[in-house]
């Protein structure tokens, strides 16, 4: 299956297809699958998809998304620019809306420069994560795989490769 990096091309076919991939979503989550075997499928195509994907040609999700800073990846944040971790909040944060912890408080991230993360070494718990596909529990965060296809050229491939080898296979 081809690899699609392009990310306008990426969300002109998520756009298109929307409603299969919530009708996948509704599939693999009633499915006759253990929770385990799809988190071995999804992880072997992470793998597979991310090491054919530079970050640094795309820093899409750095542009369009909030992650969510808990209070101690702010004092980390706050601490390499030499700032106390209240003048730092006053700067770059906002309260995140449902009370737990802090977004940024611009769009794109105020530190992503020439597309790439200039506190690398100290960026909040959920940039790490991100786009969660290593996590356990795939199916159970299905809601947040569909979001993040048209946002994220490693999930579009990795859902693409998914409905291949879960669903087409199966229907025909
Ligand atoms: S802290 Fe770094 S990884 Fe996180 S959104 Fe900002 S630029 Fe991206
Ligand atoms: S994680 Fe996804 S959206 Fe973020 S830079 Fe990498 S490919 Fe782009």
């Amino acid at each position: 299956m081809k690899l699609e990096t392009d990310i306008k091309r990426i969300e002109e076919l998520s756009q298109q297809r929307d409603d299969e991939n919530w009708d996948f979503r509704c599939f693999l989550k009633r499915a006759d699958l253990s929770v385990a075997k799809i988190d071995s499928i999804v992880h072997e195509l992470y793998r597979e998809v991310s090491a054919q994907i530079d970050c640094t040609l795309c820093g899409n999700c750095c542009k369009v998304m909030q992650p969510e800073l808990t209070a101690g990846d702010a004092k980390k944040l706050a601490s390499q620019h030499e700032l106390a971790t209240n003048d730092f909040q006053a700067r770059f944060l906002h309260d995140n809306e449902d009370g737990k912890g802090f977004i940024f408080n611009a769009q794109p991230c105020p530190f992503l420069q020439n597309n790439r993360c200039s506190v690398y070494d100290n960026r909040p718990r959920d940039c790490r994560s991100y786009p969660h596909l290593h996590k356990r529990d795939f199916v159970f965060r299905m809601n947040q795989a569909y979001s993040n296809c048209s946002i994220c050229p490693i999930v579009f491939n990795v859902y693409e490769r998914l409905k291949q080898a879960l669903w087409r296979t199966r229907r025909k």
